[in-house]
């Protein structure tokens, strides 16, 4: 069997998650009548102190409902050059909401204020209005690198006086809130908007959430019915959100620091150029060369691991639910093993 670290989007449902969503109580969510995606819904409101959430098929569709809701078109976002928004979502904030993108280029995929104060442009007929700021935490591309509260405050505090919105794309925010013992009420309290994925860490097969106050779902409930996102008896993937967020948030402790082993194997082999610093449960090395990451990944996948290449010479791990323990001791001394 090989072992997959290609994504913790790789998870399948635990048998206790799986009987949880054979269980589930439904109904035509369009309508509002599936009591299952309700609950979930009401709870990731109430986690974050927020009036409303919605329940999405995916995180893209989440991010892009919440710049679509935020802006008009020829409005500007300000982001990292990193971000998901920007780098793996199709560019779809420019066809789905006719925006345009001010990127940063920040350190380890986070922005500060004054970066963002220095990229807000200045209100003229001939450019873009700014109008919006995201966040990603977990940085994905910054190697999994985290936003403290500290590190946000400023950059709210900038968008109040501003007059900017303020959504976080919070696809790993749990790996980042178990290491700093931050509370969701409190991140909740920052932004606009968030969005969390049940379907990375956290294990659930499907689903995302956006979570915001009542006026600002109610219209992202249209956004998604045009998308296409409207689905019905969705209890059943629902059921797998609210199992995911009772039982496996604690555990993703586990995932950070068998990360953090990887990476301290990794730095101490001769092949290694860089890695990262791993804070949560991505791990981003580079390779010496003329070492590629093509020929690293195929011997890689010969000795049965799985990764994916992130550059001509850089390669991410990333550890989730279903890499256990005794898989962390293999990809050990599979890394220790190899010579180059
Ligand atoms: C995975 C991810 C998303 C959403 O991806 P989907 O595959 O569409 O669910 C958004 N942002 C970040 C940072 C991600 O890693």
């Amino acid at each position: 069997m090989k072992i997959n670290l290609v994504s913790d989007t790789v998870t399948k449902p635990t048998p206790a998650m799986l009987s949880a969503m054979m269980a589930a109580e439904v109904g035509d969510d369009v309508f509002n009548e599936d009591p299952t995606v309700n609950a979930l819904q009401a709870k990731a409101a109430n986690m974050f102190g927020k009036e409303a959430a919605l329940f999405c098929p995916s995180g893209t569709m989440t991010n892009q409902i919440a710049i679509k809701c935020h802006t008009q078109p020829l409005d500007e976002v300000i982001c990292d050059h990193f971000s998901h928004i920007y780098q793996y979502e199709v560019g779809g904030y420019a066809y789905n909401s006719g925006v345009a993108i001010n990127l940063i280029a920040g350190t380890n995929g986070k922005i500060n204020a004054s970066q963002v104060e220095a990229a807000i442009k200045p209100v003229q007929d001939w450019l873009p209005r700014t109008r919006l700021v995201v966040l990603e935490n977990t940085a994905n591309k910054g190697g999994g690198s985290i936003y403290t509260l500290d590190e946000v405050r400023p950059i709210r505090q900038l968008c109040l006086e501003r007059g900017l919105a303020l959504h976080l794309d919070g696809a790993r925010l749990f790996n980042a809130i178990v290491e700093t013992g931050e509370s969701t009420l409190d991140w909740g309290a920052e932004f606009d908007s968030i969005s969390i994925c049940l379907s990375k860490g956290l294990g659930a097969p499907v689903g995302s959430l956006l979570i915001g106050n009542q006026d600002f779902i109610k219209q992202a409930r249209r956004v998604r019915k045009v998308m296409g996102g409207g689905m019905r008896q969705a209890g059943y993937l629902a059921a797998a959100g609210i199992f995911a967020l009772e039982n496996h948030v604690e555990r993703l402790r586990d995932d950070n620091h068998r990360a953090k082993v990887l990476g301290e194997t990794l730095r101490q082999q001769n092949w290694v150029a860089d890695v990262r610093p791993v804070q949560t449960n991505i791990v981003i090395f580079d390779l010496v060369p003329p070492l590629t990451a093509e020929v690293f990944l195929k011997k890689l996948e010969g000795m049965g691991v799985l990764a994916t290449a992130f550059g001509p010479a850089t390669v991410r791990f990333v550890t989730h639910l279903d890499f256990t323990e005794e898989m962390l001791g293999r990809v050990v001394e599979v890394l220790e093993s190899l010579a180059f």
